[in-house]
């Protein structure tokens, strides 16, 4: 019998019901970059606020530079903008035309190519619908304004020419009623009062070059909290009652940029890094040197167990350099962004969390690709065919990019790795790149030719599947390792050649062999005196696979006690199929109780949860006290489903004791399941009750549903 790994299992079952949602991506319009006929060099916008009209108005005085020798009509992108003027450099008026979307300026006089123009464009605005919002308040948030320029809205409040490709200098000078406070790109030059209006006057300087779609702006009633890494300005911008908690979420974030400095060998860039809390965002947006998070990065302390927003935070971060200081050239290498912030993350977890969570963060992110290649598509990386730039912007940018950078740092090693990083961040500093860019970088550093690599991972799309079987001959004391590449590569998913580390544990020993995958099916030959306790493909988990091993009980056992995380909750897994067999049993009871990382206890759980005897429920309530939130939910469901009402005051006590709300919300589930009709005062009560996401009040009228269902 071949298994598949449980979370394959898991990912078919779904794709069964998600079959309708599989989507052709590859009828998509196909894009290219824009051409351009000047380089903007300097955008000077002084705005005056009004929070009450939800209006805007002022102007942008640009500074151009011809990339022509005739060039005298000037287009700039300008959506929901009145444009009421246009200046030349002497304040003469120019002519100007605008349609829907872009005004066409006639500049009166041709520039030739390398010369310098300016002029400016005064306009005003009222509640755009994208690029810039004004919020009224409300219980979460104040009156306020922020803006979202990602990734082509910028021109929604600034007339400007708006494609990543172009990096501007800028300024931004904002008067507001004085209660308010503004934010903006780079350093802050002045702050200037006027008594008599009762407004002040913020003047933002961003004096290196960045995209238009980093270009940013809040203003709200913000409590400013101060912060700093040596002589770098490290603020918090948040609402008043905030406050407190903001100082322990935050908290990290100097150490964050510490870390990146170091492994980057790139300082960080920027005049100051801050944080700021918006109602309009649902993760983060990562304008340089302010990154814009929703406002549920804020929650209590309890909560972090479950809704830690510590990776969103390092991702950002890392975007200062990967994304702000050097730029995807188009919407098609979103990965140049995206997969090295994600990469980023997963580098702050393993460094802050240790080796085993960077570990199951990593294979986290490579369950989250693989879902969407078993539900959705599979594309390349680099995609030329989107109908907006949000569609590339998936979970084949983020975490399958991620996955495909560690595998390059293994093929390359981990000094030239992370030289390669730096080089080609003091290469591109300030620029727009591709993949052939980093692809050069590599070359440049490592001498290395691994064109091969990114045309398999990056240009072409799938991964591979392994079938993976091994024997043992006692009288040549040959073990014969045999790999089938079992991917259908019909569709342009190609035959991988990639290296793989085989791990052979005997009593008498352990050898780590690198050996080269090349072929469709393979057999690699490993001398070995004795029995082996465990075989193991891709030690140290380097590669981006799904695959089936067939392995005994008395491996998986070994596996089970004595392998990495990631091995022995594959381990857990694999023992579910087991069934009955009670040294299976007795060996996912002593993880599920003893293992030392949550995971394996949590898929031990699972595994024995798959087999559903009555004589575990006192084990499941014993983990129902697992010192991990996650171990505990797991246990909690499998609980419910016995649908026993005995149960239901042991739910009830667990409701009051647990100090997760993902676990209390379980609890609620597991009530209705379990629960009748007196159980619905219990229940009304518990939806009353504030959490994350609702995560407490979605569960209890999920509960009561069900127990008005089953009443039915
Ligand atoms: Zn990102």
């Amino acid at each position: 019998m071949k298994k598949l790994i449980s979370i394959l299992v898991i990912l078919l079952s779904l794709s069964f019901f998600l079959e309708a949602q599989k989507i052709d991506v590859y009828q998509r319009p196909l894009q290219t970059e824009r051409s351009r006929d000047f380089d903007a060099k300097h955008y000077r916008i002084a705005l005056t606020f009004d929070l009450d009209k939800k209006y805007f108005e002022g102007e942008n005085q640009i500074t151009l530079s011809p990339l022509r020798d005739d060039f005298r009509e000037c287009r700039l992108d300008a959506e929901e903008l009145v444009v009421t003027s246009v200046l030349d450099s002497k304040n003469n008026p120019l002519k100007f035309k605008q349609d829907e979307k872009q005004i066409i300026v006639d500049l009166s006089q041709t520039y030739a190519y390398g010369e310098t123009v300016t002029f400016t464009v005064k306009y005003n605005a009222t509640d755009p619908k994208a690029g810039l919002f004004f919020d009224e308040e409300n219980p979460s948030n104040p009156r306020m304004v922020s803006t979202i320029s990602w990734p082509d809205n910028a021109h929604h409040w600034i007339p400007c020419y708006d494609f990543p490709h172009d990096k501007v200098t800028n300024e931004m000078i904002i008067t507001v009623k004085d209660k308010y406070k503004v934010l903006s790109n780079g350093r802050l030059v002045s702050v200037k009062e006027e008594k008599k209006t009762r407004t002040k006057t913020y003047h933002w300087s961003q004096e290196l070059p960045h995209s238009t779609y980093l270009f940013m702006l809040a203003i709200g009633p913000y409590a400013v909290i101060e912060d700093s890494l040596g002589s770098l300005p490290v603020t918090y911008w948040v609402y008043e009652k905030d406050v407190e908690d903001a100082k322990w979420i935050f908290k990290k974030t100097p150490a964050m940029i510490d870390y990146y400095n170091k492994i980057f060998g790139y300082e960080y860039p920027w005049a100051q890094y801050a944080q700021v809390t918006s109602p309009r965002m649902g993760g983060g947006a990562e304008n340089t040197t302010a990154t814009l998070l929703g406002q549920g990065v804020i929650h209590d302390k309890r909560a972090e167990q479950d809704f830690s927003w510590q990776r969103v935070i390092a991702h950002e971060v890392a975007h200062q350099w990967w994304g702000d200081l050097i730029t995807l050239r188009t919407w098609s290498e979103t990965w140049m962004n995206e997969s090295f912030g994600t990469y980023c993350d997963y580098l702050w977890t393993q460094h802050d969390n240790g080796e085993d969570e960077g570990a199951y963060a990593l294979l986290g992110k490579k369950n989250q690709y693989l879902r969407e290649a078993h539900t959705r598509y599979m594309r390349p990386i680099v995609f030329d065919r989107y109908n907006r730039p949000h569609d590339n912007f998936d979970s084949h940018t983020y975490p399958k990019g991620a996955c495909v950078l560690h595998m390059l740092r293994f093929i390359l090693g981990d000094k030239p790795f992370f030289r390669t990083l730096k080089h080609f961040l003091h290469k591109h500093e300030f620029q727009a790149v591709d993949t052939h860019d980093l692809m050069i970088a590599v070359k440049d550093v490592s001498g290395q030719n691994l064109d091969w690599f990114f045309e398999q991972y990056i240009f072409k799309p799938g991964h591979p599947v392994f079938d993976i079987s091994y024997t043992w001959d006692r009288d040549s004391q040959k073990l014969l390792l045999k790999v089938i590449q079992t991917q259908d590569t019909s569709q342009g998913i190609p035959v991988y050649t990639m290296p793989v580390i085989i791990g052979i544990t005997t009593a008498e020993k352990k050898i780590s062999e690198k050996v080269w995958i090349k072929q469709k099916e393979q057999v690699f030959e490993f001398p070995v005196k004795t029995k082996p306790l465990l075989v193991r493909f891709d030690e140290e988990n380097y590669l981006l696979k799904e695959w089936t091993f067939d392995k005994n009980l008395d491996e998986l056992l070994y596996q089970l006690q004595n392998d990495d995380v990631i091995g022995r909750s594959w381990a857990a897994s694999e023992l579910a199929e087991f069934g009955d067999d009670s040294r299976a049993i007795n060996g996912l009871i002593d993880r599920a109780l003893n293992d030392g990382f949550w995971a394996v206890r949590r898929n031990s759980v699972e595994a024995l949860g798959r087999l559903k005897k009555r004589k575990h429920i006192d084990l499941f309530k014993e983990k129902c006290k697992d010192p991990n939130s996650s171990v505990r939910v797991a246990a909690i469901e499998i609980l419910g489903d016995y649908e026993e009402a005995e149960l239901v005051s042991f739910f009830v006590k667990r409701f009051k004791e647990d100090d997760s709300y993902l676990a209390q919300a379980e609890t609620l589930r597991a009530i209705g399941k379990c629960g009748d009709r007196s159980q619905l005062s219990f229940l009304k009560e518990a939806a009353q009750m504030k959490s994350p996401r609702n995560v407490i009040q979605r569960a209890a009228d999920w509960a009561i549903e069900k127990i008005g269902d089953a009443a039915r």
